[in-house]
């Protein structure tokens, strides 16, 4: 899951940066309203987070700017401002939801979880599964065997993409597009050494192996019999 975060107040910004990746999501920060909007319409991101005062463009105008190039990103707005107009005029705008300065970042995080299973239609499992592996989305956890796998947000957010994909061959540079930020340099073999890791975990002592490298092409998640 990968969120773009706009939001000019460096502490604010770095703050929610932090605790994204913390619970496990994929986040780039954008410091003004035309990277934001630069990024969201380059780039595909599961949801927006929108400051509403911005330099540059400010939060409306990002999020019609989103809306004419059609895009459907779902946006939570931010903002210190509590008038019922702002409001109004974020929702029709074509917000998702709204959250009002200062919050807690639980209440963030249960907006942030509800808002990307929204998009994806609602018909989105909150486990997924391959074989004898078990992602839990809601609770972070992943089990093999019924044997707890302690993953860090790296591996969690790697292990979701190759799992969401199963039989699917992923070149590294999608990986790295979904699970690392745009700051990522991906001629290094950050990559292979996150997967490898990950195999250790996913697939060490356990049969059949689930992760897969392809060689020349990148890693698929599939049970081979
Ligand atoms: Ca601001």
């Amino acid at each position: 899951m990968k969120i773009l975060i706009v939001e000019d107040e460096t502490k604010t910004g770095d703050y929610l940066k932090q605790g994204l990746t913390e619970a496990g999501f994929v986040t780039d920060l954008a410091r003004d309203g035309w990277e934001g909007l630069e990024l969201a319409r380059a780039r595909p991101y599961d949801l927006l987070i929108l400051d509403v005062m911005l330099p540059g463009l400010d939060g409306w105008q990002v999020l019609d700017g989103l809306r004419r190039a059609g895009r459907d990103t779902p946006v939570l707005f931010l903002t210190a401002r509590d008038a019922v107009a702002d409001r109004v005029k974020g929702l029709e705008l074509g917000a998702d939801d709204y959250l009002v300065k200062p919050f807690a970042f639980a209440e963030l995080l249960a907006r942030v979880r509800s808002l990307t299973r929204r998009g994806r239609a609602g018909i989105e499992p909150t486990v997924l599964r391959v074989a004898d592996l078990e992602l839990d989305l809601l609770r972070r956890r992943a089990s093999r065997a019924g044997e707890r796998i302690d993953l860090t947000a790296k591996e969690f957010a790697l292990l979701e993409l190759l799992m969401r994909r199963q039989g699917e061959v992923l070149p590294r540079s999608l990986i790295a597009s979904q699970v690392w930020d745009m700051n990522f340099d991906s001629d290094t073999n950050v990559i292979d050494v996150a997967v490898r890791r990950l195999r250790a975990k996913v697939d060490d002592g356990f049969e059949p192996k689930l992760i897969h490298t392809v060689r020349g092409m990148g890693y698929v998640l599939e049970a081979v019999a």
